[in-house]
């Protein structure tokens, strides 16, 4: 069965009254379990792909399916309903609700989703434990470091159990220290769950985290190779 597939995929943006083709009649064939690093100058497309392949934005032309269901060209309430069910997200800029605690943040898309909270405190427990912020559940985002910020993003991500991880630029405003510890929880969330990950990034060392790299110019995938380093080193270690 396909998993996450693109078909056609064209987004324009209108500017004033000029027309920018920001993804261009693109396909892609995305596998379950599978982590892929997109990559490509600023201004490619990037993030607007990342954006199509998660129902945040509509495409012009084209397709996103999921496991064979469309998740594109749907009412608002479908798309985020699939959103809701199916899809975490992780942004550069761990977009937290300020005046809520840790485990608030967490808890908060099943919180929009009506769902029971009683029935997460084990998930919650267990995905405090995994990003390593257990002691720091009743803390509010402003009294932690960024790198924990970005870890409470993504526990948030977690909580609703996604088929699909979706990070645009998850370390870009991290140090490099920091950026490093932060990509090795993605690596292991992905060995552990065997969730499927697809990372934006524009950094080579952080792209072959991945075990396949797809670059990206004006729109247009430009190379699509497996990372076999990477694989490599996992059947080595
Ligand atoms: P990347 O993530 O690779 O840096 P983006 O996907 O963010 O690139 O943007 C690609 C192009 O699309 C850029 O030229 C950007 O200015 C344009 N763009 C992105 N979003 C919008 C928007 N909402 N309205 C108009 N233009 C946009
Ligand atoms: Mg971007």
């Amino acid at each position: 069965m396909k998993y996450l597939t693109v078909e056609s995929l064209t987004k324009t943006y209108r500017v004033g009254n000029q027309d920018q083709v920001v993804i261009k009649d693109m396909n892609l064939e995305i596998e379950k379990g599978s982590f892929v690093s997109i990559m490509g100058p600023s201004g490619s497309g990037k993030s607007t792909l990342l954006y199509l392949l998660g129902g945040l934005e509509a495409p012009c032309q084209g397709m996103v399916y999921l496991k064979n269901e469309k998740i594109s060209g749907l009412k608002e309430k479908q798309m985020s309903k699939i959103r809701r069910q199916s899809l975490g997200f992780v942004f550069q800029f761990y977009n937290l609700v300020a005046n809520l605690s840790v485990e608030d943040n967490i808890l908060l898309p099943l919180a929009l989703d009506k769902k029971s909270l009683k029935h997460y405190k084990d998930k919650l427990e267990s995905l405090l434990k995994l990003v390593g912020l257990e002691d720091k559940k009743d803390h509010l985002p402003g009294q932690l470091s960024g790198g924990q910020q970005q870890r409470v993003a993504v526990a948030r991500a977690l909580i609703i159990e996604p088929e699909v991880l979706l990070l645009d630029e998850p370390v870009g405003n991290l140090d490099s220290k920091t950026a490093h510890e932060v990509m090795d929880l993605f690596k292991s969330i992905h060995k552990k769950m065997g969730i499927t990950i697809i990372q934006v990034t524009h950094s080579e060392e952080f792209a072959f985290f991945g075990d396949r790299i797809v670059h990206i110019m004006d729109g247009m995938i430009c190379s699509d190779t497996n990372n076999f380093s990477k694989q490599l080193t996992e059947t080595v270690s």
